[in-house]
Order: structure tokens, then sequence, then C-alpha cells
């Protein structure tokens, strides 16, 4: 897919829909998408003219929007830009408050440390197939897991005080 490149905008020009458009290599009904999609314009006067500093925000923050989300057991790795498996299909759980913290892993590529942010709701969606090394004082994270999945961890839990 192309993306259109916001550093090619002017940020003190004004643009209308057909300038915009060439500018970026894009048609003209996806200049008008971003519109409807909040794209400001100076106002309702036609043309309709586009300010070059909105114009940049918008492709800017469009872009960042877009970066691929991950699966689950995916943590996304700035080194490479991508999401990422943690190599050996493993990953620490770091809490960082009573219901949420990080997932910890070690890019297979690039050999960085990749994080995620996990929460208790999310969970067993964010860690996926991974083996997460979880400190026993936090074993309750692990309640969101489905049963099935975590029928030993459910029953060593039970053991536990984790009130
Ligand atoms: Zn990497």
């Amino acid at each position: 897919m192309r993306r259109a490149n916001p550093r090619r905008v002017k940020i003190h020009r004004n643009y209308t829909v057909d300038e915009a458009a060439r500018l970026l290599g894009v048609h003209k009904n996806t200049v008008r998408a971003w519109i409807k999609s909040g794209l400001q314009t100076i106002d309702d006067r036609r043309p309709t003219l586009i300010l070059g500093r909105h114009l940049a925000t918008f492709l800017h923050n469009r872009r960042k929007g877009s970066r691929q989300p991950c699966r689950p057991g995916q943590m996304y790795c700035v080194g490479c830009r991508a999401p990422k498996y943690p190599a050996g299909q493993i990953a620490d759980y770091i809490p960082v408050s009573p219901t949420s913290g990080n997932l910890r892993g070690i890019c297979p590529r690039c050999e960085r440390p990749i994080y995620r942010r996990v929460s208790r709701k999310n969970f067993a969606a964010a860690t996926g197939n991974l083996e997460v090394s979880v400190p026993q004082a936090e074993e309750h994270i692990r309640d969101s897991l489905a049963p099935s999945l975590n029928s030993d961890l459910a029953m060593e839990a039970d053991t536990h005080d984790d009130a």
C-alpha cells in the first residue's frame, strides 16, 4: 500500500484537494475521505483549502496509527520496526501496577529487548502461546487466562492467599 509522505507537505502553504492529491500522489477522493475522517479544512468555503500544517499533522498521526498491530504473543521491536515473537517464545512479566505491567522478551532478529504493555484484562490475548514467567506475588495476573489453558496454575493459585 502506498503511503502519503507528510514530509512533502509545506506547512505554511494552503492546499486545495486537487493540489494535496497531486502532491502526495493519491486520488482526490482519498483526500476527501481524509477530510471526512477528521482532516481540518480552513473553512467551509469553496474551494476547500487545507492548511499545510494540518495536512502534515494528519498524515503523521495516521502513519503512526497504521503501524502493524501485534498479534497475540508478539511484541513490537523498535529496532526492526515490526512486531516480533520473542526468542524462544518466552517472556518475563514485569509488574507496574497491581493490574498491569510489561512483557519483556528478546527480539530474535536484532536481540534487543522488546516490550509489550499488558493488563490483567488483556493478558491472555497479549501473551498468546508464550511461556511467561510471572513473579510469584503476581500470579493473580493469570486469572484472566482461560481455565482450559491454566488449570494447573489456577489450582496452584487457589492454594495462595492472593487477596
Ligand atoms: Zn528487532
